[in-house]
């Protein structure tokens, strides 16, 4: 049994968990950048995209199938991603890693924020939407055009470009992968924050950790399948959560 705790202020044992931890990793999802108006992939699919689930375009297959169709619903979020800024939650983050003697940040998203907030280091499990590859041999491209045909082509090879992100069925980076394992085995606090908890590979960290009996918090508006398994849960949108945590460690 876990305790599902009112979230602010941020009760007292959970702060005290934290001041006492060495090592936190974070694992963050599509949530924490909700509130920098990114959808989450179930909000995602709104207006044009409406008739797609990200299933269908966020696939190998369906890149094979309608290159042009994945490349554009990719183009659409890069756009949005660009116009985005960082929120408190990403903000809150990167004191955080100032204020305790370690942090390990792995995060699922592809839009680049945490960086831009000013974190360091962070392990990207999903790849990144701003960086541009080459479908055969992964390289990045530097520049490229949407004015003509999309997807453009590699001007090396002449394949199509495609987002460096990881789509459903292709395997996560290696380096990327092993790091975020080692952290969740060695951490002695683990922070979940943000995601449904149902990708794999990444939702096992917080198992990982938990295993090892690792404390482990979980901030998220909504149950999710760790909710009943979390140390603490803490309900509530990361942007509120995440600071007043930041806060509570500084009293
Ligand atoms: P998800 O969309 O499956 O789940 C998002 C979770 O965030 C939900 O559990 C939801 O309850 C929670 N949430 C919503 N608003 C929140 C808030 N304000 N504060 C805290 N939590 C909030 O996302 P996921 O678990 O990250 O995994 C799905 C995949 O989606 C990943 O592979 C990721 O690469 C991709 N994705 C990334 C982005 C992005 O980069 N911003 C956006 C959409 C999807």
């Amino acid at each position: 049994m876990n305790q599902q705790m009112s979230s602010l202020p941020i009760p007292s044992q959970v702060i005290e968990t934290l001041r006492s931890a060495g090592h936190v990793a974070v694992l963050t999802g599509a949530g924490v950048s909700a509130e920098s108006n990114i959808p989450t992939f179930r909000d995602a699919q709104t207006g044009l995209w409406a008739k797609y689930s990200p299933e269908e375009l966020a696939t190998p297959q369906a890149f094979r199938r309608n290159p042009q169709l994945v490349w554009d619903w990719y183009a659409w979020r890069r756009e949005l991603v660009s116009r985005a800024d960082p929120n408190p939650g990403h903000f809150a983050l990167v004191e955080l890693a100032g204020l305790v003697p370690k942090l390990t940040l792995i995060t699922q998203n592809v839009d680049g924020l945490h960086q831009r907030a000013g974190s360091d280091d962070v392990i990207e499990l999903h790849g990144s939407i701003t960086r541009i590859v080459c479908s055969s041999d992964r390289r990045v491209a530097e520049t490229w055009s949407e004015a003509g045909e999309t997807p453009p082509r590699c001007p090396d090879c002449d394949s199509y470009l495609r987002p460096d992100v990881v789509w459903f069925g292709e395997a996560l980076p290696t380096q990327a992968l092993h790091r975020a394992f080692q952290a969740a085995e060695t951490c002695d606090l683990f922070l979940s924050v943000g995601t449904s908890a149902l990708v794999h590979p990444a939702a096992s960290l917080p198992f990982t950790a938990l295993e090892r009996r690792t404390p482990t918090i979980e901030i998220n508006p909504d149950e999710t399948p760790l909710t009943p398994h979390a140390t603490f849960v803490l309900p509530g949108p990361s942007g509120q959560i995440l600071p007043a945590l930041v806060a509570g460690l500084k009293n």
